[in-house]
């Protein structure tokens, strides 16, 4: 595997099978936009629905494969991604511009995965249950759902596609993966380590291509046609809503992991070392395009002066450039287009009242630098870090997803109204709370609405067996991750075996006792 590949046309892949399509796009680095990395078909409907008839057809054979043994390519996987981490890590970079070491911590989440479900597919467990008749038993089954499709972002490209398709695969599905169009060739090593795993001939398909109007949108159409037994969509609210009407129709629980405008709480009992890292890390980590990145800094007004400078220093001295530089906080954004919405965002959600506390704002260059640049900032993508003041819970910022290196800061006087401006976004994915007081601490964990909170810790940072997933705008509910995503990938069967040789009758047939009633003490 090297970083030089260039893949030409491929739109759709199943092991042995590419096939090439007319509409191509390409992979540009962001990093430096000359280098454009490969150029891949989108698939076109056809090709999508052929995807799915594979997956349909081999899930026949799949679902019967022993569970060890289809956990036993999952393992292989997991070492083939261990050999491959560093050059892996590197097309992440090059393709996406995540820092090199936040790229090996995206493969190395997939190789955790890979290590929890390797032993999850030796267990897999259903339950005896007792009958409440003589000589009947009762058991449940976890059984495969049949042919699960996912499309996923490009901010985490293979740690994300894995929380998907390494459970489901486990469990006893088969799938069809519409990668990020941004990330294609990570997406196509990615597959290729799948496929050199072990998996059986249309066991694992991949099409290629983009969203709107293209394999993404045609690919949301085989629900309709029956073909999709279950959806997985990690990316924006916007796209995940229409995911979800569309399974909606067709009675499908689809799995939405989507967009989040995460609140970070610092209480004035808060150890402040520790909180201007975190909400540095949570703001600019990844230049803010995690789905996790903090949205909204809630500062108790009695803190708020020291913390900002100390907060305002530590931003003036981080390194932004080469992402392949060890050192850097961040390198550029994820493409062109991702720079553009940060750029719109400054002029349209910005608003007279609000007061930057960053100068100057908008794209780095070769002019307009930044101190500690690394590298040349007129080859890439590369945003200045932007920390907006004075925002009140009214302003459209407060409550939109920005994506980019951008936070807001705002104040409380107490626990209950940090609770009430953490809660009010409509988002609920990540959340943080910097205190020492237990008893705070207790309120945050009962009332804070989010699927997931830090305490004493940032807003980002997930865990392959911890569940991972939002609430309201951030998703529907479901989790990914640990033992709690098997719920996803699995349907509940319930058997009741009647050995008596009669026909017993529940609630009918039993034996309970009557108490006696007339007893009074
Ligand atoms: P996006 O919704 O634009 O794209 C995500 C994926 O959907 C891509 O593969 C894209 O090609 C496809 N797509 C786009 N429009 C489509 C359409 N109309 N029909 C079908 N497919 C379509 O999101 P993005 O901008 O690439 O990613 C950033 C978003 O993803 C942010 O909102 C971020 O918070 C979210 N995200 C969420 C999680 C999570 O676990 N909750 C993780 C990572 C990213």
């Amino acid at each position: 595997m090297g970083v030089k590949m260039l893949k030409k046309g491929l739109s759709f892949l199943d092991g042995k099978n590419e096939e090439t399509s007319s509409d191509f796009f390409e992979s540009q680095n962001p990093s430096n936009l000359t280098d454009i990395i490969a150029v891949f078909g989108s698939a076109t409907k056809p090709q999508v629905e052929k995807a799915c008839q594979r997956a349909k057809e081999a899930f026949k054979v799949w679902k019967k494969t022993p569970a060890p043994i289809r956990a036993s390519i999952i393992q292989n996987l997991g070492k083939l991604l261990e050999k491959n981490k560093e050059a892996l890590s590197k097309i992440v970079t090059r393709e996406m511009g995540k820092p090199i070491r936040e790229a090996r911590g995206d493969v190395q989440e997939a190789i955790d995965t890979c290590n929890f479900f390797v032993s999850e597919g030796r267990r897999l467990y259903g339950m005896t249950v007792p009958s409440e008749m003589p000589n009947k038993e009762l058991y449940t089954y976890r059984r495969p759902i049949g042919v699960f499709a996912c499309i996923t972002a490009g901010n985490f490209p293979v740690a994300v596609p894995s929380w998907y398709f390494v459970p489901a695969l486990v469990a006893g599905n088969t799938c069809v993966w519409k990668p990020s169009h941004d990330t294609p060739l990570t997406s196509y090593y990615f597959a290729q380590l799948l496929y050199k795993a072990g998996l059986p001939e249309g066991v694992f398909n991949v099409v290629f291509g983009k969203g709107e109007n293209s394999t993404g949108a045609w690919l949301i159409e085989m629900v309709g046609k029956g073909l999709i037994d279950k959806f997985g969509f990690t990316g924006s609210t916007a796209v995940g809503q229409k995911i979800g009407e569309t399974c909606g129709r067709h009675l499908q629980n689809p799995c939405l992991e989507l967009g989040g405008k995460n609140p970070l709480v610092v209480m004035e009992d808060a150890d402040l070392d520790l909180a201007v890292n975190g909400a540095l890390w949570a703001g600019f980590g990844t230049a803010g395009q995690r789905c996790t990145s903090l949205g909204n800094l809630i500062l108790h007004e009695s803190i708020q002066e020291p913390f900002l400078k100390q907060l305002l220093q530590k931003v003036s001295e981080i390194k932004i450039g080469d992402p392949f530089d060890e050192s850097i906080t961040y390198g550029p954004m994820i493409s062109e287009t991702f720079l553009k919405n940060h750029l719109r965002n400054l002029e349209t959600l910005i608003e007279p009242h609000h007061k930057l506390l960053t100068e100057p704002n908008g794209q780095v260059t070769g002019k307009k630098k930044w101190k500690n640049f690394v590298g040349d900032a007129d080859r890439g993508v590369y945003p200045f870090p932007t920390i907006v003041a004075n925002v009140k819970p009214s302003d459209k910022i407060y409550s939109t997803e920005t994506f980019g290196p951008l936070f807001n800061v705002m104040t409380c006087k107490n626990i209950d109204e940090a609770i009430a401006l953490a809660n009010n976004t409509g988002f609920g994915l990540s959340s943080a709370i910097y205190t020492n007081t237990p008893k705070i601490i207790y309120q945050w964990k009962e009332e804070i609405s989010a699927g997931m909170t830090s305490i004493n810790n940032s807003t980002t940072g997930a865990e392959a067996h911890l569940p991972f997933g939002g609430n309201g705008k951030s998703g529907n509910g479901s989790r990914q991750s640990g033992v709690w995503v098997l719920d996803q990938f699995t349907k509940w069967q319930a058997v009741n075996w009647d050995l008596s040789g009669k026909l017993q009758l529940a609630q009918m047939d039993t034996g309970y006792v009557e108490p006696d009633l007339q007893y009074t003490i």
